[in-house]
């Protein structure tokens, strides 16, 4: 069967949707921390396991022989995700799974943010699991869905200069993880994926000026004027670094990605940013 970790997350859900198209309920497994919030998944004949990345012994038994499993990068910053993460490898291998498809970033990204996927990166390919790296470029939801302060202000704030995204929808991504899973010849193949289209912050701030017709400019900051102004809004400062990382990554082009296997996965194009801030604004 297929297991997939992270699955009452937002983007474990539209995986789990994805296949709900294409496979049948009971071949698919949802790792999931809280029951309750999987019920809707098991309602429709989805089978749960109740594990935890922090607890290595919830994950005996969960994934078997011949099972192809994804792996849902964690999101507790602070508890050491690359150890987390090895947790499912090692299942993976005990169970003899046939292949483990791991969610990471782009290759080219250097910002802080990136290193633990690198660290399980390279432990997934040296467990010797048969792997696939979905390195999965930035969602259109980092942005559309954090409207409220841009709305407010006319502006969008960020320190990436020029550069631009190829970001995509968090569905988009999950139908290049449904492809991989439901697919064949993914063994040891690396996609760096991303949308179609890359865009820079000016772009950006156009589009949302044509849709609400008002006039939001592009404010184009030094990262630290970012941090400062992330913290004054109650981020911690460890993560407004890292946000600010990511931004000064994206003026050097790092989240550009153009190797076109989001759109090959998926079999169709990318939805553009445009529809994103058309649902966002209607949400
Ligand atoms: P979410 O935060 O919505 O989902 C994270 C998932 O990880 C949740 O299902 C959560 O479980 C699960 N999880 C966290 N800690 C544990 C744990 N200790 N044991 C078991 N499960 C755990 O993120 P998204 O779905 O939007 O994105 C998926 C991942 O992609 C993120 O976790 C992050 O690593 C990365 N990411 C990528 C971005 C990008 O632009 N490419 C942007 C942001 C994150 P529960 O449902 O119980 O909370």
């Amino acid at each position: 069967s297929i297991v997939v970790t992270g699955a009452t997350g937002h983007l474990g859900r539209h995986v789990v949707e994805q296949l709900l198209e294409k496979v049948p309920a009971d071949q698919i497994t949802a790792v999931v921390r809280d029951e309750a919030k999987a019920a809707d998944f098991a309602a429709r004949g989805v089978k749960l396991a109740i594990a935890d990345y922090n607890t290595p012994e919830t994950f005996d038994g969960v994934i078997a022989a011949g099972d192809k499993v994804l792996l849902i990068s964690g999101n507790e910053f602070d508890k050491g995700r690359p150890a987390q993460h090895q947790v499912v490898i090692d299942a993976a291998k005990a169970a003899g799974a046939a292949l483990l498809a791991y969610t990471g970033a782009p290759g080219s990204l250097t910002a802080a943010l990136a290193d633990d996927h690198r660290v399980t990166e390279q432990a997934l390919i040296a467990s010797g699991v048969p792997y696939t790296l979905l390195r999965n470029g930035w969602y259109h939801e980092n942005y559309t869905e954090n409207l409220a302060p841009v709305l407010e202000h006319n502006a969008v704030v960020a320190a990436a200069g020029e550069g631009k995204v190829s970001s995509a929808s968090r569905a988009d991504y999950a139908a290049a993880a449904v492809a991989v899973l439901t697919g064949e010849g993914h063994e040891n193949q690396t996609y760096e994926l991303g949308g179609d289209v890359a865009w820079s912050f000016a772009e950006y701030a156009a589009e949302l000026s044509a849709q609400t017709g008002k006039e939001i400019a592009y404010n184009s900051v030094p990262a630290e004027v970012l941090v400062g102004i992330l913290t004054g809004a109650g981020l911690p400062e460890p993560f407004a670094a890292i946000l600010a990382g990511v931004d000064a990554s994206i003026e050097k082009g790092e989240l550009v990605v153009s190797s076109g296997d989001l759109s090959r996965l998926a079999g169709r194009p990318t939805s553009p940013i445009s529809e994103a801030i058309t649902a966002a604004l209607k949400g």
